[in-house]
Protein backbone atom coordinates (compact mmCIF):
# COMPACT_ATOMS: atom_id res chain seq x y z
CA UNK A 1 0.00 0.00 0.00
CA UNK A 2 0.98 3.64 -0.45
CA UNK A 3 1.85 5.59 2.13
CA UNK A 4 -0.35 8.23 3.42
CA UNK A 5 -0.29 11.35 5.31
CA UNK A 6 -3.19 10.15 7.61
CA UNK A 7 -3.59 8.90 11.65
CA UNK A 8 -5.54 5.99 10.26
CA UNK A 9 -2.51 4.73 8.01
CA UNK A 10 0.04 5.28 10.66
CA UNK A 11 -1.77 3.15 13.49
CA UNK A 12 -2.94 0.70 10.72
CA UNK A 13 0.74 -0.20 9.91
CA UNK A 14 1.35 0.02 13.61
CA UNK A 15 -1.44 -2.57 14.37
CA UNK A 16 0.38 -4.91 11.98
CA UNK A 17 4.32 -4.29 12.71
CA UNK A 18 5.64 -7.50 14.21
CA UNK A 19 8.05 -5.30 16.27
CA UNK A 20 5.72 -2.76 17.19
CA UNK A 21 5.55 -4.57 20.85
CA UNK A 22 9.02 -3.57 21.69
CA UNK A 23 8.26 0.09 21.87
CA UNK A 24 6.91 -0.80 25.60
CA UNK A 25 9.94 -2.72 26.56
CA UNK A 26 11.99 1.28 26.21
CA UNK A 27 11.63 4.11 28.78
CA UNK A 28 10.45 7.17 26.58
CA UNK A 29 11.57 10.77 28.48
CA UNK A 30 7.87 12.29 29.07
CA UNK A 31 6.79 15.79 27.99
CA UNK A 32 3.27 16.54 29.53
CA UNK A 33 2.48 13.31 30.36
CA UNK A 34 3.37 12.02 26.70
CA UNK A 35 6.17 10.38 25.34
CA UNK A 36 8.44 12.11 23.50
CA UNK A 37 9.07 11.54 19.55
CA UNK A 38 12.39 9.91 20.22
CA UNK A 39 14.38 10.28 16.91
CA UNK A 40 17.77 10.13 18.52
CA UNK A 41 18.85 6.89 18.78
CA UNK A 42 21.61 7.77 16.32
CA UNK A 43 23.02 9.46 19.12
CA UNK A 44 22.07 7.74 22.41
CA UNK A 45 19.76 4.86 21.78
CA UNK A 46 17.07 4.74 24.89
CA UNK A 47 17.44 2.51 27.80
CA UNK A 48 15.92 -1.08 27.44
CA UNK A 49 13.50 -1.57 30.49
CA UNK A 50 15.37 -4.89 31.38
CA UNK A 51 18.21 -3.15 31.76
CA UNK A 52 18.67 -2.20 35.57
CA UNK A 53 18.04 -5.75 36.20
CA UNK A 54 21.05 -6.77 34.83
CA UNK A 55 22.96 -4.30 36.20
CA UNK A 56 21.66 -5.21 39.50
CA UNK A 57 22.72 -8.57 39.17
CA UNK A 58 26.22 -7.27 39.19
CA UNK A 59 26.19 -5.42 41.95
CA UNK A 60 24.07 -7.74 44.23
CA UNK A 61 26.94 -10.29 43.12
CA UNK A 62 30.10 -8.06 43.84
CA UNK A 63 28.21 -7.07 47.34
CA UNK A 64 27.88 -11.00 47.58
CA UNK A 65 30.98 -12.20 46.45
CA UNK A 66 33.38 -9.26 46.51
CA UNK A 67 36.44 -10.53 44.96
CA UNK A 68 35.30 -14.32 44.52
CA UNK A 69 32.45 -12.45 41.80
CA UNK A 70 35.41 -13.13 39.02
CA UNK A 71 34.97 -17.03 39.67
CA UNK A 72 31.29 -17.18 41.65
CA UNK A 73 28.99 -14.68 40.37
CA UNK A 74 26.41 -16.03 38.41
CA UNK A 75 28.14 -14.85 35.13
CA UNK A 76 31.54 -14.68 36.29
CA UNK A 77 33.67 -11.79 35.51
CA UNK A 78 36.60 -13.46 34.74
CA UNK A 79 34.83 -14.55 31.11
CA UNK A 80 32.54 -11.72 31.15
CA UNK A 81 33.37 -10.79 27.82
CA UNK A 82 33.36 -14.30 26.04
CA UNK A 83 29.75 -13.95 26.08
CA UNK A 84 29.60 -11.25 23.92
CA UNK A 85 31.22 -12.91 20.81
CA UNK A 86 28.23 -15.00 19.51
CA UNK A 87 25.48 -12.84 19.88
CA UNK A 88 27.84 -9.50 18.37
CA UNK A 89 29.39 -11.71 15.51
CA UNK A 90 25.69 -12.37 14.56
CA UNK A 91 24.83 -8.13 14.41
CA UNK A 92 27.97 -6.94 12.46
CA UNK A 93 28.51 -10.51 10.51
CA UNK A 94 31.74 -11.81 11.65
CA UNK A 95 32.46 -15.12 13.04
CA UNK A 96 33.00 -15.11 17.20
CA UNK A 97 36.58 -15.32 16.86
CA UNK A 98 36.78 -12.09 15.21
CA UNK A 99 34.87 -10.30 17.85
CA UNK A 100 35.63 -8.10 21.36
CA UNK A 101 34.08 -5.77 23.62
CA UNK A 102 36.44 -3.87 25.26
CA UNK A 103 37.47 0.11 26.24
CA UNK A 104 35.28 2.85 23.68
CA UNK A 105 35.26 3.37 20.63
CA UNK A 106 37.45 6.19 19.50
CA UNK A 107 40.34 4.42 22.09
CA UNK A 108 39.75 1.41 20.15
CA UNK A 109 40.13 2.86 16.97
CA UNK A 110 43.01 4.02 17.89
CA UNK A 111 44.38 0.81 19.29
CA UNK A 112 43.11 -0.79 15.93
CA UNK A 113 45.26 1.95 14.22
CA UNK A 114 48.75 0.82 16.48
CA UNK A 115 47.99 -2.17 14.05
CA UNK A 116 46.66 -1.78 10.90
CA UNK A 117 48.09 1.27 10.33
CA UNK A 118 51.75 0.85 9.49
CA UNK A 119 53.28 3.42 7.07
CA UNK A 120 56.57 2.98 5.01
CA UNK A 121 58.54 5.92 3.29
CA UNK A 122 56.57 5.33 0.11
CA UNK A 123 53.34 3.92 1.33
CA UNK A 124 51.92 6.47 4.23
CA UNK A 125 48.41 7.70 2.89
CA UNK A 126 44.98 7.49 4.65
CA UNK A 127 42.05 7.81 2.82
CA UNK A 128 38.91 8.70 4.38
CA UNK A 129 35.93 10.86 3.71
CA UNK A 130 35.67 14.48 4.15
CA UNK A 131 33.85 15.60 7.12
CA UNK A 132 34.15 12.54 9.11
CA UNK A 133 33.19 12.55 12.94
CA UNK A 134 35.49 14.83 14.24
CA UNK A 135 36.77 11.83 16.38
CA UNK A 136 37.97 10.07 13.87
CA UNK A 137 39.92 13.10 12.32
CA UNK A 138 41.52 14.04 15.32
CA UNK A 139 42.25 9.50 15.98
CA UNK A 140 43.62 9.71 12.33
CA UNK A 141 45.90 12.81 12.38
CA UNK A 142 47.37 11.93 15.54
CA UNK A 143 48.39 8.50 13.85
CA UNK A 144 49.85 10.28 10.92
CA UNK A 145 51.85 12.73 13.07
CA UNK A 146 52.78 9.95 15.58
CA UNK A 147 54.43 8.37 12.26
CA UNK A 148 56.24 11.50 11.48
CA UNK A 149 54.52 12.37 8.77
CA UNK A 150 52.27 15.28 8.00
CA UNK A 151 48.32 14.83 7.75
CA UNK A 152 48.21 18.14 5.59
CA UNK A 153 50.29 15.62 2.89
CA UNK A 154 49.72 12.11 4.29
CA UNK A 155 45.57 12.25 4.77
CA UNK A 156 42.94 11.99 1.76
CA UNK A 157 39.70 13.12 2.23
CA UNK A 158 37.01 12.07 -0.45
CA UNK A 159 34.70 14.81 -0.62
CA UNK A 160 31.15 14.91 -2.06
CA UNK A 161 30.64 16.78 -6.09
CA UNK A 162 29.86 20.43 -5.88
CA UNK A 163 26.55 21.08 -4.62
CA UNK A 164 26.13 17.06 -3.48
CA UNK A 165 25.66 16.20 0.20
CA UNK A 166 26.67 12.68 -0.39
CA UNK A 167 29.79 11.18 -1.84
CA UNK A 168 29.72 9.33 -4.54
CA UNK A 169 31.05 5.45 -4.08
CA UNK A 170 33.31 5.83 -7.32
CA UNK A 171 34.99 8.87 -5.91
CA UNK A 172 36.13 6.46 -3.54
CA UNK A 173 37.12 3.84 -5.64
CA UNK A 174 38.30 6.28 -7.99
CA UNK A 175 40.96 8.08 -5.48
CA UNK A 176 42.14 4.53 -3.82
CA UNK A 177 43.15 4.03 -7.83
CA UNK A 178 44.67 7.39 -7.88
CA UNK A 179 46.26 6.56 -5.04
CA UNK A 180 46.82 3.21 -5.15
CA UNK A 181 51.09 3.65 -4.85
CA UNK A 182 50.99 5.81 -1.71
CA UNK A 183 47.99 4.85 0.38
CA UNK A 184 48.73 2.29 3.42
CA UNK A 185 44.91 2.51 4.75
CA UNK A 186 41.62 3.10 4.18
CA UNK A 187 39.66 4.13 7.45
CA UNK A 188 35.46 5.27 6.34
CA UNK A 189 32.31 5.30 8.75
CA UNK A 190 30.55 2.91 7.05
CA UNK A 191 27.34 5.20 7.99
CA UNK A 192 28.35 9.21 7.66
CA UNK A 193 27.22 10.36 10.98
CA UNK A 194 26.09 13.53 9.25
CA UNK A 195 23.94 12.67 6.25
CA UNK A 196 23.24 8.80 6.78
CA UNK A 197 24.75 7.59 3.89
CA UNK A 198 25.75 4.17 3.97
CA UNK A 199 29.01 3.76 2.13
CA UNK A 200 29.51 0.40 -0.22
CA UNK A 201 32.11 -1.42 2.40
CA UNK A 202 32.33 -4.50 0.14
CA UNK A 203 33.17 -2.68 -3.22
CA UNK A 204 35.65 0.00 -1.27
CA UNK A 205 37.10 -3.10 0.73
CA UNK A 206 37.73 -4.70 -2.78
CA UNK A 207 39.06 -1.55 -3.94
CA UNK A 208 41.50 -0.86 -1.14
CA UNK A 209 42.87 -4.03 -0.67
CA UNK A 210 44.11 -4.57 -4.56
CA UNK A 211 45.55 -1.52 -4.06
CA UNK A 212 47.31 -2.77 -1.50
CA UNK A 213 45.97 -1.09 1.23
CA UNK A 214 44.11 -2.16 4.62
CA UNK A 215 40.59 -1.61 5.32
CA UNK A 216 38.54 -0.75 8.46
CA UNK A 217 35.54 0.66 8.97
CA UNK A 218 34.55 2.59 11.73
CA UNK A 219 30.64 1.55 12.46
CA UNK A 220 29.47 3.64 15.00
CA UNK A 221 26.37 4.52 12.87
CA UNK A 222 26.52 1.10 11.51
CA UNK A 223 26.11 -1.28 13.99
CA UNK A 224 22.48 -2.45 15.21
CA UNK A 225 21.52 -0.03 12.13
CA UNK A 226 22.66 -1.93 8.48
CA UNK A 227 22.96 -5.48 7.88
CA UNK A 228 26.84 -5.82 7.83
CA UNK A 229 29.15 -9.02 6.54
CA UNK A 230 32.59 -7.88 7.80
CA UNK A 231 33.87 -11.77 7.24
CA UNK A 232 32.46 -12.06 3.82
CA UNK A 233 33.29 -8.57 2.80
CA UNK A 234 37.30 -9.65 4.23
CA UNK A 235 37.13 -6.35 6.28
CA UNK A 236 40.50 -6.00 7.59
CA UNK A 237 39.01 -4.21 10.98
CA UNK A 238 36.30 -2.38 12.44
CA UNK A 239 34.96 -0.97 15.77
CA UNK A 240 31.61 0.47 16.90
CA UNK A 241 30.06 1.75 19.86
CA UNK A 242 27.61 0.33 21.54
CA UNK A 243 25.37 3.61 22.85
CA UNK A 244 23.97 4.67 19.39
CA UNK A 245 21.62 2.03 17.82
CA UNK A 246 23.06 -0.49 20.25
CA UNK A 247 20.78 1.17 23.16
CA UNK A 248 23.75 -0.23 25.83
CA UNK A 249 24.25 3.33 27.98
CA UNK A 250 25.99 6.64 28.03
CA UNK A 251 29.72 5.68 26.96
CA UNK A 252 29.41 2.61 27.38
CA UNK A 253 32.08 -0.46 26.30
CA UNK A 254 32.91 -0.79 22.60
CA UNK A 255 33.01 -3.20 20.00
CA UNK A 256 35.83 -4.42 17.47
CA UNK A 257 36.44 -6.91 14.85
CA UNK A 258 39.64 -7.86 13.39
CA UNK A 259 39.50 -10.32 10.55
CA UNK A 260 40.63 -13.69 11.25
CA UNK A 261 42.93 -13.47 8.33
CA UNK A 262 44.68 -10.76 10.58
CA UNK A 263 44.89 -12.72 13.78
CA UNK A 264 47.66 -14.49 15.06
CA UNK A 265 49.59 -12.65 12.30
CA UNK A 266 53.23 -12.23 14.27
CA UNK A 267 53.95 -8.85 11.90
CA UNK A 268 50.83 -6.95 12.99
CA UNK A 269 52.19 -5.21 15.64
CA UNK A 270 49.98 -4.61 19.02
CA UNK A 271 50.05 -3.21 22.42
CA UNK A 272 49.03 -5.61 25.08
CA UNK A 273 47.71 -6.09 28.30
CA UNK A 274 47.33 -9.49 30.20
CA UNK A 275 43.99 -9.75 29.44
CA UNK A 276 45.11 -10.67 25.80
CA UNK A 277 47.10 -13.08 27.04
CA UNK A 278 46.90 -16.96 26.95
CA UNK A 279 43.83 -17.74 29.77
CA UNK A 280 45.41 -20.81 30.94
CA UNK A 281 48.75 -18.83 32.51
CA UNK A 282 47.18 -15.66 32.67
CA UNK A 283 47.76 -15.89 36.64
CA UNK A 284 51.37 -17.14 36.84
CA UNK A 285 51.51 -13.45 36.09
CA UNK A 286 54.86 -14.46 34.02
CA UNK A 287 56.49 -12.12 31.76
CA UNK A 288 56.28 -12.98 28.52
CA UNK A 289 52.81 -12.20 26.60
CA UNK A 290 51.36 -14.93 25.03
CA UNK A 291 48.13 -13.48 23.01
CA UNK A 292 45.48 -15.09 22.35
CA UNK A 293 44.26 -16.36 19.32
CA UNK A 294 40.61 -14.50 19.21
CA UNK A 295 40.41 -11.01 18.58
CA UNK A 296 40.68 -10.63 22.36
CA UNK A 297 44.58 -10.93 21.84
CA UNK A 298 43.68 -7.12 21.48
CA UNK A 299 42.49 -6.55 24.74
CA UNK A 300 44.20 -5.32 27.33
CA UNK A 301 42.10 -4.82 30.18
CA UNK A 302 39.98 -6.92 32.70
CA UNK A 303 35.99 -6.14 31.35
CA UNK A 304 33.98 -3.51 32.36
CA UNK A 305 31.09 -5.79 33.60
CA UNK A 306 28.79 -2.93 35.07
CA UNK A 307 28.62 -1.44 31.54
CA UNK A 308 29.02 -4.00 29.81
CA UNK A 309 25.71 -5.63 31.99
CA UNK A 310 23.73 -3.21 30.02
CA UNK A 311 25.57 -4.23 26.84
CA UNK A 312 24.03 -7.54 27.38
CA UNK A 313 20.42 -6.44 28.44
CA UNK A 314 20.50 -4.68 25.04
CA UNK A 315 22.27 -7.82 22.87
CA UNK A 316 19.52 -10.27 24.62
CA UNK A 317 17.05 -8.32 22.58
CA UNK A 318 19.07 -8.02 19.31
CA UNK A 319 19.27 -11.71 19.61
CA UNK A 320 15.54 -11.92 20.09
CA UNK A 321 14.63 -9.45 16.94
CA UNK A 322 17.33 -10.31 14.48
CA UNK A 323 18.97 -7.99 12.14
CA UNK A 324 16.73 -9.45 9.24
CA UNK A 325 13.38 -7.90 10.90
CA UNK A 326 14.99 -4.64 11.91
CA UNK A 327 16.63 -3.54 8.87
CA UNK A 328 13.19 -4.21 7.13
CA UNK A 329 11.05 -2.14 9.25
CA UNK A 330 13.60 0.48 9.13
CA UNK A 331 13.30 0.37 5.41
CA UNK A 332 9.73 1.31 5.57
CA UNK A 333 9.67 3.81 8.62
CA UNK A 334 12.37 5.65 7.38
CA UNK A 335 10.45 5.88 3.94
CA UNK A 336 7.22 6.94 5.44
CA UNK A 337 9.40 9.71 7.23
CA UNK A 338 10.32 10.79 3.59
CA UNK A 339 7.40 10.76 2.26
CA UNK A 340 5.80 12.58 5.00
CA UNK A 341 8.55 15.11 4.75
CA UNK A 342 8.15 15.52 1.21
CA UNK A 343 4.44 15.93 1.64
CA UNK A 344 4.73 19.12 3.47
CA UNK A 345 7.26 20.21 1.20
CA UNK A 346 4.54 20.08 -1.25
CA UNK A 347 2.29 22.46 0.76
CA UNK A 348 4.80 24.44 1.55
CA UNK A 349 5.76 24.89 -2.10
CA UNK A 350 1.99 25.70 -2.90
CA UNK A 351 1.20 28.06 0.08
CA UNK A 352 2.45 31.14 -1.45
CA UNK A 353 2.31 33.53 1.47
CA UNK A 354 5.32 31.35 3.18
CA UNK A 355 7.30 31.27 0.38
CA UNK A 356 7.02 34.96 0.08
CA UNK A 357 8.61 35.36 4.03
CA UNK A 358 11.92 36.38 3.96
CA UNK A 359 12.66 32.83 5.57
CA UNK A 360 13.17 31.16 2.57
CA UNK A 361 16.37 32.06 2.33
CA UNK A 362 17.24 29.29 -0.56
CA UNK A 363 14.76 27.11 -2.63
CA UNK A 364 15.84 23.64 -4.45
CA UNK A 365 13.75 21.46 -5.94
CA UNK A 366 12.86 20.10 -2.37
CA UNK A 367 11.63 23.05 -1.21
CA UNK A 368 12.73 24.68 2.36
CA UNK A 369 13.69 20.81 3.66
CA UNK A 370 15.93 19.42 1.58
CA UNK A 371 16.93 16.19 2.24
CA UNK A 372 20.35 15.36 2.36
CA UNK A 373 20.42 11.56 2.99
CA UNK A 374 19.86 9.27 -0.23
CA UNK A 375 16.90 8.52 -1.75
CA UNK A 376 18.18 5.49 -2.71
CA UNK A 377 16.95 2.81 0.11
CA UNK A 378 20.34 1.07 -0.58
CA UNK A 379 22.38 3.82 0.82
CA UNK A 380 20.26 4.77 4.33
CA UNK A 381 19.19 3.02 7.03
CA UNK A 382 17.05 4.57 9.39
CA UNK A 383 18.42 8.10 9.65
CA UNK A 384 16.48 11.08 7.28
CA UNK A 385 19.16 14.44 7.65
CA UNK A 386 16.94 17.64 6.70
CA UNK A 387 18.58 20.78 5.75
CA UNK A 388 17.08 23.52 6.29
CA UNK A 389 17.89 26.66 4.58
CA UNK A 390 17.99 29.04 7.17
CA UNK A 391 15.51 27.99 9.35
CA UNK A 392 17.49 24.80 10.73
CA UNK A 393 17.92 26.62 14.27
CA UNK A 394 14.42 27.98 14.79
CA UNK A 395 12.70 24.96 13.63
CA UNK A 396 14.57 21.92 15.63
CA UNK A 397 14.04 24.54 18.55
CA UNK A 398 10.50 24.66 18.44
CA UNK A 399 10.62 20.90 17.43
CA UNK A 400 12.70 20.51 21.09
CA UNK A 401 9.65 22.47 22.37
CA UNK A 402 7.07 20.33 21.47
CA UNK A 403 8.53 17.07 22.40
CA UNK A 404 10.52 16.08 19.41
CA UNK A 405 13.82 15.08 19.80
CA UNK A 406 15.67 15.25 17.04
CA UNK A 407 19.94 16.11 16.52
CA UNK A 408 20.90 19.94 15.52
CA UNK A 409 23.98 19.67 13.37
CA UNK A 410 25.79 22.99 12.30
CA UNK A 411 24.49 24.85 10.39
CA UNK A 412 21.13 24.12 9.37
CA UNK A 413 20.73 20.32 9.51
CA UNK A 414 18.42 18.34 11.60
CA UNK A 415 19.04 14.71 11.79
CA UNK A 416 15.77 12.24 12.47
CA UNK A 417 16.41 8.58 12.87
CA UNK A 418 13.08 6.50 13.38
CA UNK A 419 14.84 3.45 14.76
CA UNK A 420 12.43 0.24 14.29
CA UNK A 421 12.94 -1.50 17.40
CA UNK A 422 11.25 1.11 19.52
CA UNK A 423 9.74 3.79 17.38
CA UNK A 424 6.51 3.81 15.17
CA UNK A 425 4.84 5.28 12.31
CA UNK A 426 2.16 6.87 14.26
CA UNK A 427 5.83 8.82 15.68
CA UNK A 428 6.42 9.95 11.97
CA UNK A 429 3.00 10.99 11.19
CA UNK A 430 2.81 13.02 15.10
CA UNK A 431 6.37 13.99 14.16
CA UNK A 432 4.88 15.51 10.50
CA UNK A 433 1.76 17.07 12.18
CA UNK A 434 4.07 19.29 14.28
CA UNK A 435 6.85 20.07 12.06
CA UNK A 436 4.11 21.28 9.29
CA UNK A 437 1.96 23.20 12.51
CA UNK A 438 5.72 25.40 13.03
CA UNK A 439 6.08 25.77 9.01
CA UNK A 440 2.36 26.68 8.42
CA UNK A 441 0.78 27.82 11.52
CA UNK A 442 -2.40 29.01 9.86
CA UNK A 443 -2.69 26.02 7.77
CA UNK A 444 -5.36 24.84 9.95
CA UNK A 445 -4.05 21.76 11.10
C1 LIG B 1 29.59 8.58 17.97
C2 LIG B 1 30.86 8.48 17.22
C3 LIG B 1 32.10 8.55 17.89
C4 LIG B 1 32.18 8.77 19.38
O1 LIG B 1 33.37 8.26 19.91
P1 LIG B 1 33.50 7.83 21.46
O2 LIG B 1 34.88 7.38 21.55
O3 LIG B 1 32.48 6.76 21.71
O4 LIG B 1 33.21 9.04 22.29
C5 LIG B 1 33.25 8.41 17.13
N1 LIG B 1 33.19 8.23 15.78
C6 LIG B 1 32.01 8.16 15.12
C7 LIG B 1 31.99 7.93 13.65
C8 LIG B 1 30.82 8.31 15.82
O5 LIG B 1 29.66 8.28 15.16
Amino acid sequence: MAYQNTLEYASNKDATDPLISWRDKFYFPMMNNKKVIYFTGNSLGLQPKTTQNYIINELEDWATFGVEGHLHARKPWISYHEQFAAPVSKIVGANPNEIVIMNQLTVNLNLLLVSFYRPTKNRYKILCEAKAFPSDQYAIASQVKFHGFNPEDAIIEVAPRDGEHCIHNEDIIEAIEKNKNSIALIMIGGVNYYTGQVFNMKAITEAGQKAGAVVGFDLAHAAGNVKLQLHDWNVDFACWCTYKYLNSGPGSVGGVFIHEKNLNNPDIPRFAGWWGHNKATRFKMEKEFMPLETAEAWQMSNAPVLSMAAHRASIDIFEEVGMDALVLKAEKLTGYLEFIIDDINKVLLRDKSSRETDTFKKETKDGLLEIITPRDKNQRACQISILAHGRGKELFDKLTSEGVIADWREPNVIRCAPVPLYNSFEDVYRFGIILKSILLPNDGV
